[in-house]
């Protein structure tokens, strides 16, 4: 298996998990790039957005579902948060299991390079 992802859902290695259910696991970034800064993937592979279909419906709605629960269970929500997904090369994107950083705990700035 190659995906380091799908090697943190095996429990080949092991994040810095903050959420799991049977479907989502949310870990914190090795690299924060905010005060808070945490990833949340489905436990089912792909790789990145644009290889979702309408099949993959669910498994989205599990993930931003999850988001929401961890973000309202631990105080960031009241404040809010900003979800991001980067995609392929020039959207920076080094991990190819789709994932969604999920970043708060401070003031975001706008979007940049
Ligand atoms: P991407 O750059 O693909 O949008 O996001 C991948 C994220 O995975 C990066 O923010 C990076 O810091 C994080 N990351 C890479 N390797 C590891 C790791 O071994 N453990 C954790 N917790 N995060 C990692
Ligand atoms: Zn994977």
């Amino acid at each position: 298996m190659e995906c380091l992802f799908c090697k943190f859902i095996s429990g080949e290695i092991k994040p810095e998990k903050v959420f799991e259910n049977e479907t989502v696991l949310g870990f914190k970034d090795i690299y924060p790039q905010a005060k808070e800064h945490y990833l949340f993937i489905s436990k089912t592979h792909t790789e990145n957005i644009n290889n979702l279909t309408s099949s993959h419906g669910e498994q989205l709605t599990e993930v931003y579902s999850a988001i929401k629960d961890f973000t309202e269970s631990n105080d960031l929500s009241t404040d809010g948060f900003r979800i991001v997904t980067n995609m392929g090369k020039n959207g920076g994107q080094t991990v190819f299991h789709t994932h969604f950083h999920v970043l708060g705990g401070e003031a975001m700035g706008r979007f940049g390079s």
